[in-house]
């Protein structure tokens, strides 16, 4: 992952991790402190709900104490109506109660319909701010002496005293029927019964609202009086959900307001639960839409900062790639006026002095090319130089050994024959020198064609037999039934093997052995020469490429060498492309494996030329 990429990452994992920790705490924590404020916002309410229809009924019992309960004139004038009035008879009597009028064929009786008690109701109604709707005034027995509006009966069941001094009913929804006793020294002289708007008393109630959720209900001995006029169900439902008060309490927050001692209700009030809650989902929501416009703004920001502080170090990566492969004029261009722009100038500085130091060594490798080119002529030069007198010098030493060219005795023949194999020392190192500076002059030309390995191996082993043979040297080739042809330069690879075996044979005392081996691997040949001599130390193992290059120890010394055999033979194997490298044999002693590509077909050991 990029540098610039990795930077986004962080800064995003930091900022979600803080916002939903955030979150969560603060969603948990408004929750609980909501469901405490829900409940105090129910308890202070419900109390002023409370105590304000606790207030209209208390005036409302005041007014009529003030009216009709301590108002002595009405006594007395109920006291003197009844004095006045002569029971009627029963005739006019049962024709009263049954059609509520005067009988025809009898004279009026003013006093039931015309007495003061009615001028009385009147006023109360008119000045009295009570919103009454009936007030009947009747005498003990219950005969409706004065009233608002008609009553269907003018006599009326006889009124009892009640724990409250009042009863309550509702009629009609809206209507509370008060009746009472009107009482001296213990004396019942009638009864008095109001009528009342309810709509007015319970004002406050009807009009209460709590949020979006929360209702007032209004209890009479378990019965249901009256709803706030936003709660949507009926009284059954509220019966309903009343009596599975578990479920009410789940989804409700609820709040049972006792009645005082003036009023017989009970005071409900409801509220959901989840309605705070919908509103704190919903501002949670709000507050998740918005993050997420800030996480991508956020990030918007980012990448341009990210890319903004990684650009120089883009750059700076661009630089090292350029630099490596060589484009040593390349400058980094940063002006971020801070560390990085002093990293750049460091490292320009850098890239200035190894183009420098790079002028230098270029000069350097011209200079030492040329010397190379000038020492390769000179002893490519010399080499041909001296060849033809040494060959000139072998032969006439072999013709005068051999008594050709007159007598020579023992002892000459002895000199002779020395002066004949330092010559053929002699000529093998020009040739070797002589190759090998063909091969770094690039102008060995390699012959390819197609062979088949097994040739050129059995022609190599049979051509070092005797050598071995002479030195009590036992040299074996160890070959499979099928090798295939390769597709190479013949000669070259013969000047190889002949190195490799010679080599072998010449370091490998006697009793030894030397075994050849070809073999197929992959798409490639490998050919081992292994012998058991004393092997090559493994920090010698790549040296011994080098040109002049020789083991130092004994063996080396005593036998003649020219330090080349295996730098022409790297050389040639580079021409063929092929690899050698030197390993440590079974025995201990020296592995040369070569590695050659095929490009030919494959053989059998009979149809194999051998
Ligand atoms: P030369 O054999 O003429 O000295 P080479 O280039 O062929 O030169 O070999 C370089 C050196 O590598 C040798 O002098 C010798 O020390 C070491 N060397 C080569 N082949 C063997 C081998 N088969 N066993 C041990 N040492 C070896």
């Amino acid at each position: 992952m990029r540098l610039q990429n990795k930077f986004i990452l962080l800064f995003i994992s930091i900022l979600l991790l803080t916002f939903i920790i955030n979150i969560f705490l603060a969603y948990f924590l408004i929750a609980s402190t909501l469901t405490h404020i829900q409940k105090e916002e129910i308890r202070v309410a419900g109390e002023l709900l409370r105590n304000s229809l606790e207030g209209k009924l208390k005036n409302l019992l005041l007014m009529l104490n003030l009216f009709f309960l301590k108002s002595d004139s009405l006594k007395n004038q109920i006291k003197e109506i009844k004095s006045k009035v002569a029971y009627f008879e029963v005739r006019r009597r049962d024709y009263l109660i049954k059609n509520w009028e005067n009988p025809p064929d009898l004279p009026p009786f003013p006093i039931l319909f015309q007495n003061p008690l009615h001028e009385y109701v009147e006023r109360v109604k008119k000045f009295s701010s009570l919103p009454v709707t009936q007030i009947i005034i009747t005498d003990d027995q219950g005969l409706a002496l004065a009233f608002l509006h008609k009553p269907s009966s003018p006599f009326l069941p006889p009124v009892k005293r009640g724990e409250n001094d009042f009863f309550l009913c509702r009629t009609e929804g809206k209507i509370l029927s008060l009746s009472f006793p009107l009482e001296e020294k213990g004396i019942t002289l009638g009864s008095v019964r109001v009528e009342v708007n309810l709509e007015n008393i319970f004002k406050p109630l009807r009009l209460f609202s709590l949020g979006r959720t929360g209702t007032a209900h209004l209890l009479e001995k378990g019965k249901l009086l009256l709803s706030s006029s936003n709660w949507k169900g009926g009284e059954r439902e509220y019966r309903d959900a009343l009596k599975n008060r578990n479920y009410l309490k789940e989804t409700w927050n609820l709040r049972i307001f006792t009645p005082s001692t003036t009023s017989p209700w009970e005071l409900v009030l409801l509220k959901d639960k989840r309605e705070d809650r919908v509103i704190l989902v919903e501002t949670f929501r709000n507050i998740l839409r918005q993050f997420l416009i800030f996480l991508l703004l956020f990030i918007l920001i980012g990448v341009y900062f990210s890319r903004y502080l990684t650009s120089p170090l883009k750059s700076i990566e661009k630089f090292a790639h350029r630099l490596a492969r060589g484009r040593l004029s390349y400058r980094l261009r940063i002006n971020t006026g801070d560390e990085m722009e002093s990293l750049a100038k460091s490292l320009n500085l850098m890239a200035e002095k190894l183009e420098d130091m790079m002028r230098v060594l270029e000069e350097e490798k011209r200079n030492l090319q040329k010397i190379s080119e000038t020492k390769s002529l000179f002893l490519s030069a010399v080499s041909h130089e001296f060849k033809t007198p040494l060959t000139i010098i072998n032969n006439y030493a072999h013709l005068l050994a051999g008594g050709k060219l007159g007598e020579v005795n023992p002892d000459q023949v002895e000199r002779l024959r020395r002066i004949s194999r330092h010559a053929r020392y002699l000529i093998k190192l020009v040739d070797n020198l002589l190759n090998l500076s063909r091969l770094e002059a690039g102008e060995w030309e390699t012959q390819m064609e197609e062979f088949p390995l097994r040739k050129i191996l059995e022609e190599t082993s049979k051509e070092f037999a005797p050598l071995a043979r002479n030195k009590g040297v036992k040299l074996s080739l160890e070959l499979p039934s099928r090798l295939p042809h390769l597709r190479s330069d013949p000669y070259a690879l013969r000047t190889v093997l002949d190195n490799l075996v010679e080599n072998a044979i010449k370091f490998t005392p006697s009793g030894g052995r030397v075994i050849i081996r070809g073999m197929k691997v992959g798409d490639r040949v490998r050919v081992e020469v292994e012998d058991s001599g004393p092997g090559i130390p493994p920090e010698e193992r790549e040296k011994i490429f080098q040109p002049f290059y020789r083991v130092d120890r004994e063996e080396t010394r005593k036998g003649w060498g020219t330090g080349l055999g295996l730098a022409i033979t790297r050389a040639l194997l580079d021409l063929l492309n092929g690899k050698i490298e030197a390993l440590e044999g079974k025995e201990g002693g020296a592995l040369f494996r070569i590695t050659l590509p095929i490009m030919g077909g494959e053989d059998g050991k009979d149809n194999g030329g051998g």
